[in-house]
């Protein structure tokens, strides 16, 4: 699955023989990606944040990523506004925020 990710660079591009090899860097992580890495589910492929950002969402809303180790991350969200973590935003402002301002 193509993934539509505002986080997601091209960092540098190979000329390899009979093909290019690109290395991706997300922003959001600050660490470097190769194309397979893309599909797993601990970078890309297991990511909420094109998801959550691609939707209806409020603009106190900011995504954070966490790359602990290579092969593991982290995803969560913060509010601006109130000051507080969120792992799920859809189920806390969607649900009970009276301060939703959509972006
Ligand atoms: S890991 Fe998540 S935030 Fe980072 S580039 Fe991939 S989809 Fe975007
Ligand atoms: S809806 Fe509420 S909790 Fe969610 S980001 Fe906005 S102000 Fe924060």
């Amino acid at each position: 699955m193509e993934i539509h990710c505002p986080f997601l660079k091209k960092y540098k591009v190979f000329d390899l023989i009979n093909a290019k090899s690109v290395i991706y860097r997300c922003e959001l992580g600050k660490v470097l990606l190769k194309q397979k890495d893309l599909s797993k589910k601990w970078a890309c492929g297991g990511c909420t944040v094109p998801w959550i950002l691609a939707g209806e969402h409020c603009k106190y809303l900011k995504p954070r990523k966490d790359f602990i180790l290579r092969g593991s991350s982290q995803t969560w969200f913060t509010c601006e506004l109130l000051d507080i973590c969120l792992e799920r935003p859809y189920e806390f402002c969607d649900a009970h925020c009276q301060h939703y301002i959509p972006v």
